[in-house]
């Protein structure tokens, strides 16, 4: 067995779409970002490729290279999950916690978890979403921001 570990965050931004785990919440913000700025699909597939030994989502898919121009962040996971698989690793269970004061994130959790789950071809008891507040403390505080964690067992 590996256990990958995964961080992501952006900046919450008027008037772009509020996308996280796949899923469109309602919300006047949405993350910033060259792709659609999906901190929970970046940070879970860091944790898929941490856990394969598979450098990061920088490193294999720089916004410098075309091929990865304007693409769905749930491409990355998908690539993440195939190139771990080449490498003979499955990944059967993720848990993220998201920090923000921005959107809601406990109307969003059962979709995010559906959501997830087909992008890692899991069952949705296997995958986990909780949301966090944060004390209205740092610079996330008051909506500004996102801040995910992600990890993801992965087994030979
Ligand atoms: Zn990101």
């Amino acid at each position: 067995m590996r256990i990958g570990l995964g961080f992501d965050v952006h900046r919450l931004v008027e008037g772009r779409p509020c996308v996280l785990g796949g899923v469109r919440l309602e919300h006047p913000a949405g993350p910033s970002g060259h792709s659609d700025g999906d901190a929970v699909l970046h940070a879970v597939t860091d944790a898929v490729l941490g856990g394969a030994g598979l450098d990061d989502i920088g490193t294999l898919f720089p916004d410098t290279d075309p091929e990865w121009a304007g693409a769905d962040s749930a491409d990355f996971l998908r690539a993440a999950v195939e190139r771990a698989r080449e490498r003979g690793l499955a990944v059967t269970s993720v848990d993220v916690v998201i920090a923000t004061e921005g959107p809601r994130i406990q109307p969003a959790r059962a979709a995010m978890r559906a959501s997830l789950a087909e992008l890692l071809g899991l069952d949705p008891d296997r995958v986990n979403v909780k949301g966090k507040t944060l004390e209205g403390l740092g610079a996330l505080a008051g909506g500004a921001g996102v801040a995910v964690q992600a990890v993801c067992l992965l087994e030979e």
